[in-house]
């Protein structure tokens, strides 16, 4: 599942690929838009809110094209007549100009909304992590809104804070020492836990790999995400794996069952 830098990094990729130019083609390949033809119109910018991606574009009126990469999800940039690195069964969007090929393979989400409704797509999220109106004061206050939920929960929700995926809020648990499933009125020290999420997704977005460790070495990039079995980077107790979440929602969970004692 893509975490918010690596949405925002494909917000950024689209952004310096269309922007400003003429669609000369368009296919959307979802039932609902089946017959839309947005060619002619022109591409305004692509940006990211939380793990959502809007792409703006002036034509008769200003439409904006919400996607969502979901579990599988990605955006390819490509030239003319280049070979497409993905089935072509699986594009959900083909967004051509004279000089570039944009598709979105396998897509969770696909629909146009006039650029006035953005605030029901995107109106329900919390501070967006990458956002230029990262709040984290409101993203403090939001989680401190259920005290009895547990933390991990939490941090996954995007009311709460807009970006942070299954594999950030294993490590952020980690570095926090608490138990995925503890209390985040339990957490010691909330504003600082927030802090960090915000530094992770902050020093990750500009690079290929995602580090939270600071070593970018396969397999030493993170604390215990993936690392079920492994020793403890810490106190070489072995990491813990475990399902948890909301019936339906389980995630899997990895933790330190000595740097990170529950209750
Ligand atoms: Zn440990």
């Amino acid at each position: 599942m893509p975490e918010g830098d690596t949405v925002w990094r494909a917000a950024r990729q689209l952004d310096r690929a269309l922007t400003g130019k003429t669609l000369t083609r368009t296919d959307l390949r979802v039932p609902a838009y089946a017959t839309w033809d947005l060619s002619g119109g022109t591409v305004a910018e692509t940006i990211s809110r939380g793990k959502h991606l809007l792409t703006r574009i002036d034509a008769d009126q200003r439409w904006t094209l919400h996607t969502h990469l979901k579990m599988e999800g990605g955006w390819r940039i490509l030239r003319p007549g280049q070979r497409w690195p993905r089935p072509g069964h699986t594009a959900r969007v083909v967004l051509e100009t004279a000089d570039t090929v944009a598709v979105g393979f396998q897509l969770g989400i696909v629909e146009i909304v006039a650029r006035d409704d953005e605030p029901e797509i995107v109106g329900h999220l919390g501070p967006d992590l990458l956002g230029p109106d990262w709040d984290a004061a409101e993203a403090v206050r939001r989680l401190r809104d259920q005290p009895r939920r547990s933390v991990k929960d939490a941090l996954l929700d995007q009311r709460n804070l807009a970006g942070i995926g299954n594999l950030y809020a294993n490590e952020l648990c980690f570095v926090a020492g608490v138990a995925p499933e503890s209390a985040v009125g339990d957490v010691p020290d909330l504003p600082r836990l927030v802090g960090r999420a915000h530094q992770m997704l902050d020093l990750n977005r500009h690079r290929a790999v995602q580090s939270t460790t600071g070593d970018l070495a396969r397999g030493r990039s993170t604390w215990v995400h993936a690392r079920g079995g492994q020793p403890c980077r810490r106190c070489g107790t072995r990491i813990v794996e475990t399902s948890l979440g909301p019936e339906g929602q389980e995630r899997v969970t990895y933790h330190c069952p000595s740097c990170q004692p529950s209750g």
